[in-house]
């Protein structure tokens, strides 16, 4: 707190390919600063997908490339558990540390000046929500962009990191304007047909392993070009896997570009699938982690993978 007191021109960087959490984090963080007088900015290597574009202001959040002239003193990034995870947005630190890093993965490697992880909160939006708490009044605007992120990162309060603090948190953001309906709709009720098209080939595909205790799903490049998807469209396709009865661990592999394949792990009652993550180079929590692999095609990254999650749920 004292080291964002002393900063006047802060860039707060999120991770590449955003959830709500990211986008939520970074924007809340930034109007928080703003409204401390502080110039900030917000950069996220992919941009805001679209869906989420209507639940914020336009300027709170840019490319690295349409950061323009943007001049800063210091650096936080949030919801990253390394550095790789920044993805192109690395090149903005010129090989120096981040000097904030705030998170709740409990594989955060630590890689900032200060690091801030508290890997018991379900969202890095609380932890923003508890800055904003300290520093301003907590406006609607302020209130749906972190409830954005408490809302996608417990599974709109059905994960297991749903406690009653986090319900207290979400009654306090829509006491103060913000609509649970509203990012409801925006994140989940915006489905493309070519993506319903892209999702009936995965759930085709869906294989068991383990006796049913491992399901897994897949969606190639070629699957990708066929349906005239990008791999956005995949976003929460390992939910899908995961809600078959009987599956402890359930994986998604989606390739894009060709080359690379980056990897969902779920869990539902006991398996670490941030384990499985980590070993490969990834992060995340117990029961959500994800990983990026490069490898020549997405059959190499399920032939690594695959059996991991076998021998996890032995
Ligand atoms: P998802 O499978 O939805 O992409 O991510 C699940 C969880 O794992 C999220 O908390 C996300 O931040 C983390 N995660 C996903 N991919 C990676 C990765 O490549 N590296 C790291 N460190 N974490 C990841
Ligand atoms: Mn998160």
């Amino acid at each position: 707190m004292d080291r964002l007191g002393s900063a006047q021109r802060v860039l707060v960087i999120g991770h590449a390919s955003p959830d709500g959490d990211a986008i939520g984090s970074v924007a809340g963080l930034v109007l928080i600063l703003r409204r401390r007088g502080k110039a900030a900015m917000g950069c996220i290597a992919d941009g805001v997908p679209w869906f989420y574009r209507p639940l914020l202001e336009k300027d709170l959040i840019h490319t690295p490339e349409s950061l323009g002239e943007f001049r800063f003193d210091t650096v936080v990034t949030v919801d990253s558990s390394d550095l790789a995870r920044l993805g192109d947005a690395q090149v903005l630190l010129c090989g120096e540390a981040p000097d904030i890093v705030l998170d709740h993965h409990q594989t955060n490697q630590g890689f900032g000046r200060l690091n801030y992880c508290d890997p018991h909160s379900p969202a890095t939006a609380l932890i923003v929500y508890e800055i904003a708490k300290a520093l301003v009044a907590i406006d609607e605007e302020l209130a749906q962009i972190l409830l954005l992120g408490i809302a996608t990162d417990t599974g709109f309060f059905k994960y297991g990191n749903t406690d009653h603090r986090v319900l207290e948190v979400a009654t306090e953001l829509v006491k103060r304007g913000a609509s649970l309906q509203r990012i409801a709709s925006a994140v989940l009720e915006n489905k493309t047909p070519n993506g319903l098209k892209l999702l009936a080939r995965m759930l085709e595909i869906v294989t068991l392993a383990a006796d049913g205790k491992v399901a897994y799903g897949w969606v190639s490049a070629a699957m990708l070009a066929e349906t005239g998807c990008t791999e956005q469209e995949a976003e929460g396709f390992v939910g899908e896997v995961r809600a078959l009865h009987g599956v402890e661990v359930a994986l998604l592999f989606v390739e894009s570009p060709p080359g690379e394949v980056h990897v969902s792990l779920r869990s539902k009652s006991h398996v670490d699938v941030s384990e499985i993550a980590l070993a490969l180079g990834g992060g995340g929590h117990p029961r959500a982690a994800g990983c990026l692999l490069k490898v020549p095609g997405i059959h190499d990254a399920i032939g690594t993978v695959v059996p991991l999650a076998i021998r996890a749920v032995r």
